[in-house]
């Protein structure tokens, strides 16, 4: 028997289960916050960044450049590598972890933590200026975070 109404079977199943009130279980939706966290879960926050850094007058960033850690911004000139770290994803004291599954969490922020801290060190060998700004202080406080970065853009 064939079904001649199924065409394109993974982009049907995937806007069923996006649809579907029903609740996935643990790992798939695990699985889907992870993989959007990788592809552009950042975004907003880069965004966010870009935006404040216009309005304070701030310019020669690269994007998209191949470093360790791969840094959200890299200001050449200066050998400034800019990184903005979700608050969520690298543990911030200002979120906390699931109740659900909170072991794993507490795990995966402290590989993440330890696996920025190492990227840091590397940049450093390198010669780079290494600027980790919080996602929560371009929320609250956008203008330490531009003060942050002015010191090593000597601005
Ligand atoms: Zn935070």
């Amino acid at each position: 028997m064939s079904d001649q109404r199924v065409t394109r079977p993974t982009k049907r199943s995937t806007e069923v289960q996006n649809r579907s009130p029903v609740v996935q279980k643990p790992d798939a939706l695990r699985t889907r916050i992870m993989q959007s966290n990788k592809s552009s879960g950042n975004e907003s926050t880069e965004l966010r960044l870009l935006t404040l850094m216009r309005a304070a007058g701030i310019s020669g960033w690269r994007r998209g450049v191949v470093l360790p850690g791969r840094p959200d911004f890299v200001f050449p000139r200066f050998r400034v590598a800019v990184f903005v770290d979700g608050c969520f994803w690298h543990g911030c004291k200002c979120r906390r972890a699931p109740k659900q599954n909170r072991s794993f969490w507490l795990k995966k922020f402290r590989t993440n933590r330890a696996r920025d801290k190492k990227t840091t060190n590397l940049l450093q060998k390198e010669g780079w200026t290494v600027v980790r700004l919080w996602e929560h202080e371009l929320l609250m406080t956008p203008e330490y975070a531009m003060r942050r970065l002015s010191g090593p853009l000597k601005i």
